[in-house]
């Protein structure tokens, strides 16, 4: 299965952090991804099959979270929605 994600996207992971969020931003895609929290704005490296492993949704749009299997991409989305 190919996830869709780009740097900017905000995402959920399967666990939040510690500090009670559970929003991450996508600073940095490759072999590892770097995630920032937008709780407390620590940020982390996951390993690409780490953050597959955890992520759940992404925010589409202002606040439409859609569960990331689903998740076409941006070009896709604007076509589906509006
Ligand atoms: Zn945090």
């Amino acid at each position: 299965m190919i996830l869709h994600y780009d740097v900017g996207d905000i995402v959920t992971l399967k666990k939040g952090h510690p500090c009670g969020e559970n929003k991450w931003e996508i600073l940095r895609t490759g072999v590892d991804i770097k995630l920032r929290c937008l709780g407390c704005d620590r940020q982390i490296w996951l390993t690409r099959m780490e953050f597959e492993k955890r992520v759940r949704k992404i925010l589409v749009g202002e606040d439409k979270w859609i569960s990331i299997v689903h998740y076409k991409g941006k070009e896709a989305e604007k076509e589906d929605g509006e």
